[in-house]
Formats: C-alpha cells, structure tokens, sequence
C-alpha cells in the first residue's frame, strides 16, 4: 500500500516539529515557507523543501499539491495567509487539511472553510498537562 504523502506549510516551531516527526517516521514530507533561511535549515531533514508563498493557486499547481494525502497549515501569526491556503487546499480537493489556529476566531473561519482538522496547540497541550496531572499516574501534590 502507498504510504501517505504530507505537505507542510509554514516553518515555526510547529511546522517544524510537525515536518521533522513525520519525516523521522519514513514518510515523505514537503514543506514550503518564504524564508529561505528556514528552508535552507531543514532541507536536510525532509524529501523536498520550497521556498515559496503559499497563498498563490499558481504556486501551489505547479508545486504538485493536489498529489498530497494530507496537508498541514501551521501558520498561526499571518491568519490571512493561514486562510487563504487552507481555503485553496480545499478548492484543490486535499483530502485531509489539518490546520493551526492562533484564536478562538481563527478557529471558526477555518471550520467554515471545510478544515478537517483544527489545532490550537497551547490549549490542547493545556488540557493534556492538566489531565496527566490528576490522573492516577502521579503524585499526589
Ligand atoms: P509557532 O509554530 O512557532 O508558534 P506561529 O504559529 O507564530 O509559529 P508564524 O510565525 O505565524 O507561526 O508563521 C510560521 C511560518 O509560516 C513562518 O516561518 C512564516 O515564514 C511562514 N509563512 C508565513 N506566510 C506564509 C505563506 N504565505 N506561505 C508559506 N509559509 C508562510
């Protein structure tokens, strides 16, 4: 069976962590950011690293995306760019886009757009730090 294919746009400490696990898994990865620096970082890391701005239809044909399982949007700060490429990936037929929402508003235009997947990271990891620290598997405090 083919493995999976990820796309990852944005290269903050999430894409990051992100791109390098799936990529440390044996899975192909892509990624794509406008900072050359970053790319130049990773490239090293992943199967294929694109300097480039995403929130282009253009750019994202000629970058081949639409043959990707699933994409990843983990840019938080640019909530414009964050939508319009989320928007574009489902234009496109992705058929899996997780995306990285910065606030409570953020989260709900990119349901409306159809994300698949939405994660506010500090949030969750709020809730999973809480609940590992009444579950049974610490000390009592
Ligand atoms: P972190 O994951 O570190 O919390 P963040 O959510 O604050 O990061 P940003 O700093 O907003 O994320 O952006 C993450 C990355 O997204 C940056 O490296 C930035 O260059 C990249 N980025 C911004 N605009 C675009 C775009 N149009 N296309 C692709 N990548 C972009």
């Amino acid at each position: 069976m083919k493995r999976k294919q990820f796309v990852i746009f944005g290269l903050g400490r999430f894409g990051v962590s992100v791109a390098t696990t799936l990529s440390e898994a044996g899975y192909e990865v892509m990624v794509v950011d406008p900072s050359e620096e970053k790319i130049q970082e990773i490239s090293s890391l992943v199967t294929h690293a694109v300097q480039a701005d995403a929130t282009d239809m253009d750019t994202l044909c000629a970058l081949g995306i639409r043959n990707f399982d699933v994409a990843i949007v983990a840019i938080g700060k640019d909530m414009q760019a964050s939508i319009m490429i989320t928007l574009l990936l489902k234009e496109i037929g992705i058929p899996y886009v997780v995306a990285k929402a910065s606030t409570e508003i953020h989260q709900r235009v990119l349901e409306k757009l159809g994300a698949d997947r939405i994660i506010l990271p500090e949030y969750e990891m709020g809730r999973r730090i809480a609940t590992n620290l009444i579950s049974g598997n610490i000390i009592d405090y």
